[in-house]
């Protein structure tokens, strides 16, 4: 929830150096904030520029903080939805959003904007494995999105970014040149990347001396950056909790517990 916190149509401050472990998807990504920033440069050269990027990948690699940091690079505006939203909507609610969405973006360039789950508006239509196959309200839900992306062919400084955990899953009609044609796999982080991940999370937190961030990022094989951030972060709800000056290595061993078992077992795997 807090991760869309942010009101609509802000600059984030989120940058690249906010995001670690994935360094060819940053690396995909800036070339799309060159294009924002300097698009006559492009232009020039009879570049144009990709309308939809598609990042996919499971849950909680950074996707949703990798559009953020796009625009964050880019001096560009953020506007985020997410297909789930449309799932329980009144038939056109969904197409009125969308077309609502764009209609402010283009008025207020450079602009991402930002579309989590799209899965559940752009799965295969007719088909019954996906949230919204056959489902009315979003097919019309992703009309409009195709609407809306064909009518802007690279020439506005407006790029839309798509996430979704299942690529296989989506409408090849969203994959199409034009539309979301690049794809970029936000993959689950190695230990190199998960003890990046690590210290860039433990900015500002002070650890002591019994932290051994790369043992962490070895025993860790497995979990995603969010659960990272989370296990960092709730070593140092123990540490202030227990009135310690630092987070210590036991503080963290509980934090990590909290998150693969939740709050009630860890206490209880710890009595
Ligand atoms: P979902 O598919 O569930 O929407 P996601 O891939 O969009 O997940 P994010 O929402 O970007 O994941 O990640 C949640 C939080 O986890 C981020 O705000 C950040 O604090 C942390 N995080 C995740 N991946 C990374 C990463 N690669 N580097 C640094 N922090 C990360």
């Amino acid at each position: 929830q807090s991760k869309n916190a942010q009101k609509e149509g802000e600059l984030p401050s989120v940058r690249f150096s906010d995001i670690a472990g994935c360094d060819e998807a940053v690396q995909e990504a800036s070339e799309l904030v060159d294009f924002l920033k300097a698009p006559l440069e492009y232009r020039r050269l009879g570049a144009k520029m990709p309308s939809g990027l598609m990042l996919y990948g499971p849950p909680g690699t950074g996707k949703t903080l990798l559009a953020k940091a796009v625009a964050g690079e880019a001096g560009a505006a953020f506007y985020a939805m997410s297909g789930s939203d449309f799932v329980e909507m009144f038939v056109g609610v969904g197409a009125a959003r969308v077309r609502d969405v764009f209609a402010k973006a283009r008025l207020n360039t450079p602009a991402i904007i930002f579309i989590d789950e799209v899965d559940a508006v752009g799965a295969k239509r007719g088909g019954g494995s996906g949230g919204g196959g056959g489902h009315r309200e979003a097919d019309q839900t992703l009309n409009q999105l195709l609407v809306e992306m064909d009518g802007f062919g690279g020439n506005e400084r407006l790029l839309v970014i798509a996430a979704t955990n299942r690529l296989d899953t989506l409408d090849p009609a969203l994959l199409r040149p034009g539309r979301f044609s690049r794809h970029v796999h936000v993959g689950p982080p190695s230990e190199d990347g998960r003890l990046s991940i690590l210290n860039v999370h433990a900015k500002g937190k002070p650890l002591a001396e019994d932290v051994d961030l790369p043992q962490l990022a070895k025993v860790t094989a497995g979990s995603s950056g969010a659960e990272l951030a989370e296990m960092l972060n709730e070593g140092a709800i123990m540490a202030a909790r227990g009135k310690r000056p630092e987070i210590t290595h036991e503080d963290l061993f509980e934090g990590f517990l909290r998150v693969v078992a939740g709050p009630r077992k860890a206490s209880a795997m710890l009595a």
